[in-house]
């Protein structure tokens, strides 16, 4: 059963209304602006109350258990909390329109309940929301419209782990599936490629958060994901140190029963420091893989290193941004 649709229509409403007053003293994310997005005010994101969804496609380039053979329905939000170097998504994350007209809000709202009912009626498993952190409010908004108009898929939220305890705790019962992203197990690196403070700290408390609200991911009969958290990893060249880190936290801190999905597909793009210009050796990620097994992480997911099905998207054709991912890149061991 679809978490969300366990809560009544009216207590649905009064989660993204209380979201929605965060706004006023914008502290949606860790990095407490405090500015009045309804007044349009911006902060680091730079995004005001009106929701910017970049693109909202069917995806085949997720873990097995997300994409089952239908896809899951993502919408790409506009804007980051995050400035990685390197970010394949840089055209909607960093270099979107930066003149952010004051569109209508509700309007906004009201197009991305309408993507997500397109993307049910598609036929996908799931809703997945991309890059959420900055726009949770704006999100509650769009789910409780869709919601009222039969919405009736689960949602994942797909984030880098820079998440406010606060802003997760109203999307307790809402969110069936977290997909987090645990980047970094030391600050200055953080801050040298990311541009943001106290990541590892702040992203840990994040996603242990996600796994109280609903535990490891389980999968069912089928192979689809039910309910859960999977945790991402994404192996930096040079950054071996972090990486056991990261790996140590999930599975001692969390549990060696939450599924890790270890991802190869880094590529120096953008800006990406000269530190981290080139892509992982076949030596890194094996160790990698080794220091998870070692550990006991009972669910992996990895990435072929084949360049070809890494495939970078393309932000520019928001219909289809990842043409090469209708073949699956993730598979688990
Ligand atoms: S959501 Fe945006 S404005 Fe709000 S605290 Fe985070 S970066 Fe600042």
């Amino acid at each position: 059963m679809t978490a969300y649709l366990e809560l009544s229509q009216k207590e649905l409403q009064r989660r993204a209304d209380e979201a929605y007053e965060i706004y006023k003293s914008c502290r949606v994310c860790p990095h407490a602006c405090d500015v009045n997005r309804i007044e349009g005010e911006t902060g680091f994101c730079g995004q005001i109350d009106s929701l910017h969804i970049s693109s909202s496609v069917k995806h085949f380039g997720e873990e097995p258990p997300l994409v089952g053979c239908k896809g899951v329905g993502n919408l790409f939000v506009t804007a980051c909390n995050m400035r990685c170097d390197y970010c394949q998504n840089y055209q909607i994350s960093q270099e979107w329109n930066k003149e952010n007209p004051k569109n209508n809000s509700q309007e906004s709202y009201e197009q991305a309940a309408d993507a997500m009912l397109s993307l049910q009626a598609q036929g996908v498993h799931f809703i997945g929301w991309v890059s959420p952190s900055h726009v949770v409010p704006g999100l509650l908004k769009s789910l409780t419209l869709a919601r009222a108009k039969g919405l009736k898929l689960p949602i994942i939220y797909n984030s880098n782990s820079y998440d406010a305890i606060g802003t997760l705790k109203l999307l307790d019962g809402i969110v069936d599936i977290y997909l987090p992203d645990l980047k970094y197990a030391h600050p200055e690196v953080a801050r040298e490629f990311s541009h943001i403070k106290s990541y590892p700290e702040i992203s840990r408390q994040a996603v242990l958060e996600m796994f109280r609200q609903v535990g490891p991911l389980k999968i069912n009969e089928q192979g689809l994901a039910e309910k859960g958290v999977l945790v991402r990893h994404l192996v930096l060249p040079d950054q071996l140190n972090s990486t056991w880190e990261t790996l140590c936290f999930v599975a001692l801190e969390m549990s060696s029963s939450v599924p890790l999905s270890l991802m190869s597909q880094y590529q120096p793009v953008h800006k990406a420091a000269s530190s981290l210009n080139r892509r992982i050796t076949m030596e890194e990620y094996e160790q990698a893989i080794t220091w998870a097994k070692e550990l006991g992480i009972e669910t992996l997911f990895l990435q072929s290193l084949e360049s070809k099905v890494h495939n970078l998207p393309d932000f520019n054709s928001p219909d289809d941004p990842f043409p090469l991912d209708r073949v699956r890149n993730l598979s688990n061991v």
